[in-house]
């Protein structure tokens, strides 16, 4: 049997994961339960509370079947847990359950495939969502506006590839204050574990830890389970509580696609291959624009100030080069938010050279005049100024933000 569980908590308490992590517990008691998902869906959904992530379960049916009896025992402990951990005062929360039979989810792989994708590039609504659900014979549960059952659901249709998130859990009266966890301590852990581990600090400073007042202590992000439990004994901090380790999608860019400019249409996430079509340009708010265009149009591709350094790549850009951008498209202004740059091929620059051979210096006197020495008052035409090529301070390469400014999903450059 699969349990799905969305949007149960509000940036002032909880954390879908940590019912997910005591229905472990509690499911554990009496059934065989698999490795439980965090899965990270199109993170340009307006109404997330973080990370738009939701949780699933799965009771494991191998040895023996559920009875009804099962069956109703597991719903019970669902609701109660859901219920008795969802901020329903908080407008945005907007709580959803979705169970579906173990027979269900393996005769409707097909549908449950599509419909991850979909909640990975669109933006769904809560009738289609109920649509795939009737379909497939599933059971869904609304509180309020009931948005969770889309995340819910999109939790179950999960399919690899997969990574690890290893979640620390606070002691209940520690909710709400200072986290207290030593910064050295994680800069360590994460030499000794990369490139097994990922996302955990960015220059001297963790960034294991969540900022909002939920019951997590931190997240240790990794592609190994065994290891992520190393790592989280490197960890000085506060007394832990609990910890759960989930699979989930992030780091795994799964979220984008490959699509030609055409065909790009707001609130999705691309991977898109052009030409530089001018110089960037810093705008105002620290933001550094320019243009690609492929052989179907152009589109503005955008490093805003979260991303810090990465602004200093981006600049360096020049016209004619030929580039790969990965990111998620804005709808308004419409243009691609970078998380990535793929510099395939630099373009040749030059710069004229104005040193005449007598020493002098070489002075426009417009297109039609063109230059005059100084000194000796050679002429040359304008368009026959020698050129000098100028060595490029960028290399081809692959190019991600900072750590603090990537998204979950992005796959971290030390993934691939
Ligand atoms: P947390 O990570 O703390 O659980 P969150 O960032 O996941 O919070 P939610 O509170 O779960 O945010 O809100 C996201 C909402 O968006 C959920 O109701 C989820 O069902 C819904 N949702 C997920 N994917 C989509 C999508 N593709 N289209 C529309 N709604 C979606």
């Amino acid at each position: 049997m699969l349990i799905g569980i969305d949007d149960t908590d509000s940036r002032e308490r909880y954390c879908t994961t940590y019912i997910g992590m005591l229905l472990m517990e509690e499911l554990g008691k009496r059934y065989k339960m698999d490795t439980p998902k965090l899965i990270r869906m199109n993170p340009m959904v307006k109404y997330k509370t973080r990370g738009n992530g939701g949780v699933s379960l799965r009771v494991m049916e191998d040895e023996k079947k559920l009875t009804e009896n099962d069956i109703d025992y597991i719903k019970k402990t669902v609701i109660n847990l859901v219920e008795k951990y969802s901020d329903f005062e908080c407008e945005n929360t907007n709580p959803g359950i979705v169970f579906l039979s173990e027979k269900n989810y393996r005769k409707n792989k097909e549908i449950l495939k599509n419909y991850y994708k979909k909640v990975l590039y669109d933006i769904i609504t809560v009738d289609y969502a109920k649509k795939i659900i009737n379909k497939i014979g599933g059971e869904y549960i609304i509180y309020k506006k009931g948005h969770g059952i889309i995340g819910a659901l999109g939790s179950i249709s999960s399919v690899a590839p997969y990574t690890y998130e290893l979640l620390a859990y606070r002691k209940k009266e520690n909710w709400g204050t200072k986290r207290i966890i030593d910064d050295k301590s994680v800069v360590e852990m994460d030499k000794k574990t990369i490139p097994f581990t990922f996302n955990n600090v960015d220059g001297e400073k963790q960034i294991i830890a969540p900022n909002t007042k939920c019951p997590v202590l931190y997240g240790i992000r990794g592609i190994k389970k065994d290891i992520l439990l190393d790592a989280m004994k490197m960890v000085k901090c506060e007394e832990i509580d609990k910890y759960m380790i989930y699979k989930t999608n992030q780091g795994t860019d799964v979220n984008l696609r490959y699509m030609k400019i055409k065909d790009i249409y707001p609130n999705t996430g691309v991977i898109i291959y052009g030409t530089v079509v001018n110089n960037p340009k810093d705008i105002a708010g620290g933001i550094v624009v320019f243009e690609v265009e492929d052989n179907t149009g152009k589109i503005t591709c955008v490093a805003y100030e979260p991303t810090k350094d990465f602004r200093n790549i981006v600049r360096k850009l020049r016209k004619g080069d030929i580039v790969g951008v990965y990111g998620t498209v804005r709808e308004e202004p419409f243009e691609i938010n970078i998380e990535k740059l793929k510099i395939l091929k630099l373009s040749k620059e030059y710069i004229k050279d104005k040193k005449c051979s007598c020493g002098g210096t070489l002075k426009s006197r417009g297109v039609k005049s063109g230059y005059v020495c100084n000194k000796c008052g050679k002429k040359i035409k304008y368009n026959e100024i020698k050129l000098i090529e100028v060595k490029r301070d960028i290399k081809e390469g692959f190019y991600e933000v900072p750590p603090s400014a990537r998204r979950h999903l992005s796959k971290p450059l030390i993934l691939f």
